[in-house]
Order: C-alpha cells, then sequence, then structure tokens
C-alpha cells in the first residue's frame, strides 16, 4: 500500500512503525474472511482491510470523525486478521496506533468516558471482589446484562499447603477480577503444578496485567501497571527463585507478552520488560513438557469436551495446538466444531461497550459448539468462560479445573 503521511506523522516512532505496518498490506482481502465484525455487518469499513484505510488517511492528515472512532472501537482486537494475512501485516499493533491517534482527535461523549472510566475505577478497584460478592448475593434481583456477569461461584477448595517445599517454583499473576470472579482456576492451577512438583508465589507489588486500562483508553496507566508488575517480578527472576510466571488467563498472558512491545520507547524499561517477557509462559503451554507426569496422575477420564480457544491464546499467543495436544494427552475427549478460530464476542471490556455485537457473535459460538454435543465446554480465559457461560446451560470452565477434578481422590 502506497502511503504518504501528513508532516507530524512523518518522522516520528509512531509515524514510521505504522508506515511500515501498512507498506506490507497488498490489499488482497484474505483477512475478511477471517474477521468476525465483517461477518456479522458485511461493511468493508468493519472489516481489517477497512480499518487499515482509515487509520493510514488519518496518518496522511484526514481529519477522524465519531464514525472513524465507531469502525475501531467496533474491532474485537483478535488478531484473527494477523493470523491470517499472507504479506504479514501487523494490525494488531496498527489498531493501537489508530485508537490512539482518533482518541486524541475525537473527544468521546461524555456518557462514553464516563462508562469507561467506571470501568476501569470498578475493575481495578480494591472494591471490586468485596461488590462482586454482594453482587452473588443478590443476583437474583439484578438487571440481565449484570447477571449474566456473574457465573455461579464454584469452591476454590483446598489450597497445597507449604508450596515453598518444592525446589522449582514458579509465580502466579495476581490479576485483578479473576479470583474475585471464579476462585477456584487460581486454586486448581496451584494444586495441579503441586501434584508435580511446582509451587507457586505470588509478588509482592504486582497487579493487573495493565490490559483493562489498555483497552479503555488509558494507555499511560497500563504502561505504569506493566513497570510496577516488572519492578516486582524481575528480582525474583534474577535471584534465580522462581523459573517462570506461569498465567491461567490468556487475555493476561497475550499482554504481558507484548509488555517489550508497549515499552520499546521506555529506555528504563525496554530491556527488563523483555527479560520478564521471556519467563512469560501460559499455564497449558508451561505444562505441555509434563503431560506423561500428569497423565498418570489422572483418576478419572476428563470426559467429552470442547475446547474454546481463546483469540488471545490462538491469535496473539499462537498456542491454540500446544493447548489441544496437551488436553488430548490427558484423555479429554476433545469435539471438532465448526469456525473454532472466530472470537466469542467477550474481548476484554467489547462485552460491555459494545452488546449487540457481542452477544451475536457469542450465539454463533455457542450454536456451533452446541452441534458437537459436549458435555462441558472448556477455554483457557476467564472472560471467554463468563461470557459464553452467560448464554448455554453447558457448564463452561477453565480446562485446569476440570483436570484437578479428574486428579483428585473421590
Ligand atoms: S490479508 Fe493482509 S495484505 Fe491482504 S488486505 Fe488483509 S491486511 Fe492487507
Ligand atoms: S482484530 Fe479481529 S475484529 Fe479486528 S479487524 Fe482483525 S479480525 Fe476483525
Amino acid at each position: 500500500m502506497q502511503t504518504n503521511l501528513a508532516d507530524w506523522a512523518r518522522d516520528t516512532d509512531l509515524g514510521k512503525e505504522a508506515d511500515e505496518i501498512l507498506r506490507r498490506c497488498v490489499h488482497c482481502g484474505f483477512c475478511l474472511a477471517t474477521c468476525p465484525t465483517y461477518q456479522i455487518l458485511g461493511d468493508e469499513l468493519d472489516s481489517p482491510r477497512g480499518r487499515i484505510y482509515q487509520i493510514k488517511e488519518v496518518l496522511e492528515g484526514v481529519q477522524p470523525t465519531y464514525v472513524t472512532q465507531q469502525h475501531l472501537d467496533r474491532c474485537l482486537t483478535c488478531r484473527n486478521c494477523d493470523t491470517t494475512c499472507p504479506s504479514g501485516v501487523k494490525y494488531g499493533e496498527l489498531i493501537d496506533i489508530g485508537r490512539e491517534l482518533v482518541s486524541e482527535r475525537v473527544p468521546r461523549s461524555p456518557g462514553q468516558r464516563a462508562l469507561r472510566y467506571t470501568l476501569r475505577k470498578v475493575l481495578l478497584g480494591p472494591w471490586f471482589a468485596p461488590l462482586y460478592r454482594m453482587g452473588r448475593f443478590v443476583r437474583p434481583a439484578l438487571p440481565g446484562i449484570l447477571k449474566s456477569k456473574m457465573p455461579e461461584s464454584r469452591p476454590a477448595g483446598k489450597l497445597p499447603t507449604n508450596p515453598k517445599r518444592h525446589a522449582r517454583q514458579v509465580l502466579m499473576l495476581t490479576s485483578c477480577v479473576q479470583p474475585a470472579m471464579m476462585p477456584s482456576i487460581d486454586a486448581a492451577t496451584a494444586r495441579v503444578l503441586d501434584a508435580v512438583g511446582i509451587g507457586t508465589r505470588y509478588a509482592a507489588g504486582s497487579g493487573c496485567c495493565g490490559a483493562i486500562n489498555f483497552h479503555l483508553d488509558a494507555q499511560d496507566a497500563a504502561c505504569d501497571q506493566m513497570r510496577a508488575n516488572i519492578d516486582a517480578w524481575l528480582p525474583l527472576i534474577e535471584s534465580g527463585e522462581v523459573e517462570a510466571i506461569v498465567v491461567n488467563a490468556s487475555g493476561c498472558g497475550g499482554m504481558m507478552k507484548d509488555y517489550a512491545h508497549h515499552l520499546r520507547h521506555d529506555a528504563q524499561y525496554a530491556e527488563k520488560a523483555a527479560k520478564v517477557v521471556a519467563h512469560i509462559q501460559d499455564v497449558g503451554e508451561f505444562l505441555a513438557p509434563l503431560a506423561a507426569q500428569l497423565k498418570a496422575k489422572v483418576k478419572r477420564a476428563p470426559g467429552r469436551a470442547a475446547f474454546h480457544p481463546p483469540c488471545t491464546l490462538q491469535h496473539w499467543q499462537g498456542l491454540r495446538t500446544v493447548n489441544e495436544r496437551l488436553l488430548t494427552e490427558l484423555g479429554f475427549d476433545l469435539q471438532v466444531f465448526a469456525d473454532s478460530h472466530l472470537c466469542c464476542g467477550s474481548a476484554g471490556t467489547y462485552s460491555i461497550t459494545q452488546p449487540a455485537l457481542s452477544k451475536a457473535l457469542r450465539d454463533r459460538k455457542l450454536t456451533a459448539i452446541h452441534e458437537a454435543l459436549p458435555a462441558t465446554i472448556v477455554s483457557s480465559n476467564i472472560g471467554c468462560i463468563t461470557h459464553l457461560q452467560s448464554g448455554t446451560s453447558t457448564p463452561v470452565r477453565h480446562w485446569i479445573e476440570v483436570l484437578d477434578e479428574v486428579m483428585a481422590d473421590d
């Protein structure tokens, strides 16, 4: 694609990076076939190629409008187009640049600003866990949208005693919403790792990975969270006290693996971020080499299941087959279903900011999954799990919870 960047963009780091990405696009349109928003809306402006074109126009000096912002907002950042593109266009990086430029030029309405601010404050504040517990208590009286965000809680169960007794130690993320929403996932992860001789610990001073702020127009705040996490984790990595940071929410893992990219212009943190990123592993990725050891501890068959690979696992981290192979080795009877490469519509806070599109995608996903008649739907991201559960009575769980259960004594 030929470009002619405006003077204000031409000599900036952001402009140069965007230009390099834009020039790779050859307009072929292969990406349209795998874009969920294009499939639903059928509008080229809601496709990767259309969004790339709109971002190019902004960089060439065209003033974006509220309509441009809407087309960019509707993107799920699923990165399915990155996986599909034969020319290696890094759309995921370009959309971040495009959104930043457009949000600087198109002020959001007071209602939109208030929604984004409230989401950030509620989800990241210390009162999220108590509010969520209270919400569960009054769940039957809540409006549908809030009720659907609160699946039945599963008890966390007993945590391993003295995980420090193991020679091998890993860090887990003190994630912002998962422990409050589904404490059983972290507990199951700790038990499964303990069973194969690995202790889990949390680093003081670490917190949310930054994804919520980043995707709600607060990139600076997100980068501050990244720096705080790096400061908390790096000393434990460098001292050899932990061998990896094991992440059981692929949305967080995808974001964390991008730390070095987000902090690439930060002279103080770029190198530190790269060191941390080299130690981040999805729980499936980490456990894959231990499959035989785990399998020996499985006491019952995990049963007939459909594995929904989150976009942050398959398109961001490229780990779909790693996880599917591991689950199959562990005895999961995985069922194939149509369009498993497509987003379920969860996409972080997308289900709140774009409820109609999000629900349409969820329903399409569940229709495809139900045709495979699974007893359980398993996935690896709390957002997808909650979102899918809001539309089905088939249990939706993290696969590590199911594995933990079939490894336990009766
Ligand atoms: S598939 Fe790649 S090269 Fe083709 S239009 Fe889409 S982004 Fe451009
Ligand atoms: S990231 Fe997903 S929703 Fe956005 S343009 Fe690419 S395929 Fe479409």
